[in-house]
């Protein structure tokens, strides 16, 4: 809008600053990203307001990809726990097709926008033809519902990580953060099980990466004794920085490294930033919310991106902050310190929690690399960081599968 009064002089010289300003700055050229964590809801693509092709509440669609520069995500199949008994595991499985066969109708529904990767070669291809990349990982290997077949049929639909365990303890792995309601012990020396090993062997020999985020300390020191390729952590932060079991201690940040895999730091608020506060009043917003749509329980799918629930978490960030651009890159500054920075990433948890101030959907992707600009990474460094490392984890798992 342009309101009357308006001195022609004051524009000139606006003109005159602007076109030095692009005149100072070198032509940067926008590094490839790739997120490794993005949730989807169950009911993807059943409802109009989980269309991918449409402006939707969610916070990955492909306006908002293509908007904010986010080149390629890892759309996860996450299935929560539940018990380790035959009902549990054929829930899970069922589960778990739901959401493969939800990827499988955005792929199928716009062809000319997004494309599956299940090669690091096929990420540079959709890119350079000027398409988004989709690539699938599995969050609760759980949903593998015990069979070690099921691990070659998720690779033959796409997977191409297992992410082992989830909150509460598995069939094959302790978690960082044991379930008392589905009787858990407390986190201890065990790690890995007997299952557990079949499946991080079997996703060395197909080539799969082996995901530790949410395990133990305990399970990742065991995937690391096991593993013959890198490991990555999908979503994980600095515990150093912040004191939350799902981040990692700098001795496993180190291991991780050290075995040449790869730590994608996620801006989730609650590794960044402990805020107690925060989060008993996320509770009582999610308890009011879900009795004002008539249910006893919160429901993310449900609930979670009703008008209500938008209007409180606004009033609640009054109160409390959430973590900002500056708190994610102080984690992602520490772990490449510890790691080095040939071994650290960048994921959201996008529609799973993430969120933070600067980068709360992927329309404001760019804000993240203008961040780490501006915080002092290189164009070189920023490139590693937003796919160069995990892309090269990823081609040397390969490579370890075929030998
Ligand atoms: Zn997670």
């Amino acid at each position: 809008m342009t309101r009357p009064g308006h001195r022609p002089l004051l524009a000139a010289l606006l003109a005159a600053l602007a076109l030095a300003a692009n005149a100072a700055a070198p032509a940067q050229q926008a590094p490839l990203t790739l997120d490794t964590h993005v949730d989807i809801p169950f009911a993807y693509l059943r409802e109009a307001r989980f269309d991918p092709g449409a402006d939707t509440p969610l916070q990955v669609d492909l306006g908002k990809m293509r908007r904010g520069g986010l080149d390629a995500a890892f759309f996860v199949v996450w299935v929560p726990q539940g018990p380790l008994t035959p009902a549990g595991y054929a829930k899970a499985v069922a589960q778990a097709k739901q959401k493969y066969d939800a990827i499988d109708r955005m792929l199928a529904k716009y062809p000319a926008r997004i494309r599956l990767a299940t090669t690091p070669a096929q990420v540079a291809a959709n890119h350079a033809a000027g398409r988004l990349s989709a690539m699938i990982g599995i969050e609760n290997a759980y949903s593998l519902g015990h069979q070690l077949a099921n691990l070659d049929a998720a690779y033959a639909r796409g997977a191409r990580y297992v992410g082992l365990v989830h909150v509460g303890h598995d069939d094959l792995c302790t978690s960082s953060m044991p379930q008392a309601d589905l009787g858990d012990p407390p986190v201890s020396d065990a790690g890995l099980s007997d299952f557990g090993r079949a499946v991080v062997k079997r996703a060395n020999a197909l080539g799969m990466m082996v995901d530790i985020s949410h395990a133990s300390d305990a399970c990742v020191r065991d995937v690391l004794a096991l593993s013959s390729a890198p490991i990555i952590a999908s979503h994980s932060s600095a515990r150093a920085l912040v004191n939350h079991p799902r981040d990692l201690p700098d001795e496993l940040l180190r291991a991780i490294a050290a075995k040449g895999g790869v730590i994608q730091a996620v801006a989730y608020k609650g590794f960044l930033k402990l805020d107690p506060g925060r989060e008993l009043a996320e509770k009582a917003l999610e308890a009011r919310v879900a009795k004002q749509h008539g249910r006893k329980q919160f429901d993310d799918e449900l609930d979670g991106y009703s008008p209500e629930m938008k209007q409180g978490l606004a009033a609640i960030e009054q109160r409390y902050p959430l973590p900002t651009l500056d708190d994610f890159v102080a984690h992602i500054r520490h772990m490449v310190e510890v790691a080095g920075i040939d071994h650290v990433g960048i994921a959201s948890d996008f529609d799973g929690g993430g969120g933070i101030t600067g980068w709360m959907d992927a329309g404001e992707t760019a804000n993240v690399t203008a961040a780490l600009r501006r915080h002092g990474f290189s164009e070189a460094e920023i490139a590693k960081l937003w796919s160069g490392n995990l892309l090269r984890v990823w081609g040397e798992v390969e490579r370890d599968g075929r030998r």
